[in-house]
C-alpha cells in the first residue's frame, strides 16, 4: 500500500469521503488521490516521494508556482509579527489599493472600493446580498455550468423551462431559496432577454463568470458579456462579474480587462466584481469590489450586513500583496506562451492518435473537450477552426469517458492534471522548459491511452 493510500484510509475515518472539497476524492477518474507533502515551483511531491509537474496550481491561486520564495518570506515575516489582531492592519489597505489600481488602469470608473473576505463563496454570496440591497429586488440570474461557490442560492439547477425559477442543486438547499434564482444557458442572450421580459423589474442581478471555467473553459462569445451589461443596465439590474478564478490570472485586470483590449468584446463594465484565488496567492483571501456608491451600501456605512473574523487576515493578505507585486506583464506573457506550447502539444498528440479535441481557452486558462464536435453538435469554433462547445449542454456531450485513462497515464508519468475533464488546467510562471518538456514526454502514451479507452 502506498503512503498516500494509507493517508486516504486514515482520512476517510475522520473526514467525509476523506477530503475537504469533493473534487479531491478523484470521484470522476477513480483511484487514490496523492497526498502532497511539498510544492516547489511547477512541481508537487507526494507522500511517496513521487514528483510531478502540477497543472492544478491550487485550482488557480498559484500564478507564481508553489512556495515562491518572496511569497513565503512575506508570509513568514508577517506571521512572526502579527497573525490575527482582530482589528485593522496596513496590509488590507495595500491589497485593496493594488486591486483597485489594476482595474482603474483599464477603466477609471470600474471600481473604487474592495471588501476583503476569505473565500470566493463569501465574495459571491455577499455580492448578491449587496445587489439585492442596492436594487431592492430579489431574483438573480445565473448560468448552467457556471460555478460561484456553494452558498444556497447559487447551488441551483435549471428549472423545467427557460426563464423559470430554479430547483435546488444540492440536498439541503430549500426550494424557496433557489426559487429566487433563474438558471439559463450560457452564451444565450435571447434566453436572458426572455427572462427579463418575464420578470421585468424583479431581477436584482445577473452573476456570470468573466469567462466560464468551471465546466472546463467555455469562453464567452464575443459580445456576450457586453450584452449582459446592456440588458442589466436597461432594466435597472446589476451585473456581477465573477473573477474569482479568472481575475489576475488571465491578465493584470482579469478576463474583464482582457476583453476591454479587444474591440469585438470590450465596451462593458460590470457593477460588482468578485475576486479570489490569485489575490490570496495561495492563502485564504477573496473580495468584492464596485464603485463607491454601491460599496457604501455595505455595513458599517450602509444597511447590507457582512463581516468576518478572518477577513483581511494579515498573513493571508501578505501572500496576496507579494503575488500581485510580482505578477507583472512579463509574468502574464510567459504563462500565455507556456499555454500556447501545452495546447499545441496536446492538439498534436491527439491528432496523431485520431481523437479530435476542441481547445477551450481564454489566454493562459484552458481545457480540452474530446470528441468529434461536428457529430456532437458543438456550435462554437476553437482557435484551430474545430467545432467547440459553447454551453454546458454541449460540453456534456463530449467523450469524457476518455479522460480517466488519459489522466492516469499522465499521473503515472509524473504529471498532475485536474482530476475531471470538466476542470480548467492552470499554469504558473514557474512552468519552465524543464517542466513543459517533462509534460510533453508523457503525452504520447497518454494520448494513446485516451484513444484506446471505451465508453
Ligand atoms: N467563483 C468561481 C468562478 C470559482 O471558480 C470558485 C471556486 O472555484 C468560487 C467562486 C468559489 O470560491 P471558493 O472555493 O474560494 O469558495
Amino acid at each position: 500500500m502506498t503512503t498516500s493510500a494509507e493517508w486516504f484510509d486514515r482520512a476517510r475515518q475522520v473526514t467525509p469521503g476523506g477530503v475537504n472539497s469533493p473534487v479531491r476524492a478523484f470521484g470522476s477518474v477513480g483511484g487514490t488521490p496523492p497526498f502532497s507533502v511539498k510544492g516547489e515551483g511547477a512541481w508537487l511531491t507526494d507522500a511517496d516521494g513521487n514528483r510531478r509537474v502540477d497543472f492544478i496550481c491550487g485550482w488557480g491561486p498559484l500564478l507564481l508556482g508553489h512556495s515562491h520564495p518572496e511569497v513565503v518570506d512575506a508570509v513568514q515575516q508577517t506571521a512572526a509579527d502579527l497573525m490575527c489582531p482582530g482589528g485593522s492592519t496596513p496590509g488590507e489597505v495595500e491589497l485593496a489599493e493594488a486591486v483597485v489600481a489594476r482595474l482603474k488602469q483599464v477603466d477609471e470608473n470600474a471600481i473604487d472600493e474592495v471588501r476583503l473576505v476569505s473565500t470566493g463563496t463569501e465574495a459571491t454570496m455577499t455580492a448578491i446580498r449587496l445587489a439585492r440591497g442596492v436594487t431592492g429586488r430579489d431574483l438573480i440570474i445565473k448560468f448552467s455550468g457556471c460555478y460561484h461557490g456553494h452558498s444556497d442560492g447559487l447551488l441551483a439547477a435549471a428549472g423545467s423551462g427557460l426563464a423559470t425559477l430554479a430547483l435546488p442543486g444540492s440536498a439541503g438547499v430549500p426550494e424557496p431559496i433557489t426559487s429566487q434564482t433563474i438558471v439559463l444557458p450560457y452564451n444565450d442572450l435571447d434566453a436572458v432577454r426572455a427572462a427579463f421580459t418575464e420578470h421585468e423589474g424583479r431581477i436584482a442581478a445577473i452573476i456570470v463568470e468573466a469567462s466560464a471555467a468551471n465546466m472546463g473553459v467555455v469562453p464567452p462569445l464575443p459580445g456576450f458579456n457586453r450584452g449582459l451589461a446592456e440588458i442589466c443596465h436597461t432594466d435597472g439590474a446589476l451585473l456581477i462579474c465573477d473573477e474569482v478564478l479568472t481575475g489576475f490570472r488571465t491578465g493584470p485586470a482579469g478576463w474583464w480587462g482582457r476583453e476591454q483590449e479587444d474591440p469585438e468584446r470590450g465596451g462593458w463594465t460590470p457593477d460588482i466584481f468578485t475576486f479570489g484565488k490569485v489575490i490570496g496567492g495561495g492563502m485564504p483571501v477573496a473580495g468584492l469590489g464596485a464603485r463607491r456608491e454601491i460599496m457604501e451600501t455595505l455595513a458599517p456605512n450602509g444597511p447590507v450586513y457582512q463581516g468576518g473574523t478572518l477577513s483581511g487576515n494579515p498573513v493571508a493578505v501578505a501572500a496576496g500583496i507579494a503575488t500581485l507585486r510580482l505578477a507583472d506583464d512579463a509574468v502574464y506573457a510567459h504563462i500565455d506562451a507556456s499555454a500556447d506550447r501545452v495546447i499545441g502539444a496536446v492538439k498534436r498528440e491527439f491528432d496523431l492518435v485520431g481523437v479530435p479535441v476542441a481547445v477551450q481557452r481564454v489566454r493562459n486558462l484552458f481545457s480540452f473537450a474530446m470528441g468529434d464536435g461536428a457529430d456532437l453538435g458543438w456550435s462554437g469554433v476553437d482557435e484551430f477552426g474545430s467545432p467547440a462547445p459553447i454551453n454546458e449542454a454541449e460540453v456534456k456531450r463530449q467523450e469524457g469517458w476518455r479522460y480517466p485513462a488519459f489522466f492516469h497515464a499522465m499521473l503515472d508519468a509524473g504529471v498532475n492534471l485536474p482530476p475531471s475533464v470538466f476542470e480548467a488546467w492552470f499554469l504558473s510562471v514557474a512552468h519552465d522548459d524543464e517542466a513543459l518538456a517533462h509534460f510533453e514526454a508523457a503525452l504520447p502514451a497518454a494520448a494513446e491511452a485516451a484513444a484506446a479507452a471505451t465508453p
